[in-house]
């Protein structure tokens, strides 16, 4: 199947309208392994999209469980492109992820479980980030 078929249902499957910008940043998303912030995708994008439109549509991805939150740093927030199986509105994809120290990129270690922590109830818990750093396999070899 083609990335473009792939994308096509995935919006589908999600309740997004198909349109040129979603199409061509889910795109992005699949040709590369690691996270990608809002400002990787201004300038990777084909044609000039304003911060504000690319912006959006992240949001909306995020809220209809195509794309999660996976590390955030001075440049921002990066995202990754969600599981099969993140429902819209809340994520399933609870896993840990590495932050390369050399290269910076973020990769989703889909394998790795975020560890459950005991925390008192006067806290209500809502998401957990759990980070490691290193050097990623890209930068090791
Ligand atoms: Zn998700
Ligand atoms: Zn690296
Ligand atoms: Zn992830």
């Amino acid at each position: 199947m083609s990335d473009k078929k792939l994308i096509g249902d995935l919006l589908r499957a999600h309740g997004l309208k198909k349109t040129p910008i979603r199409l061509e940043m889910l795109e992005l998303f699949m040709d590369h392994d690691f996270a990608l912030s809002a400002s990787d995708i201004v300038a990777k994008m084909t044609a000039g999209h304003d911060r504000v439109t690319i912006y959006r549509a992240l949001s909306s991805f995020e809220e209809n469980g195509i794309l999660h939150r996976a590390s955030e740093d001075g440049q921002g927030v990066k995202y990754a492109l969600c599981g099969q199986h993140c429902p819209d509105e809340s994520h399933s994809d609870e896993h840990a992820h590495f932050v390369c120290d050399e290269c910076h990129h973020t990769y989703c270690l889909e394998d790795v479980k975020i560890p459950e922590v005991k925390v008192s109830n006067e806290f209500m818990v809502d998401r957990a980030n759990y980070t490691l750093s290193g050097i990623c396999k890209e930068c090791k070899s």
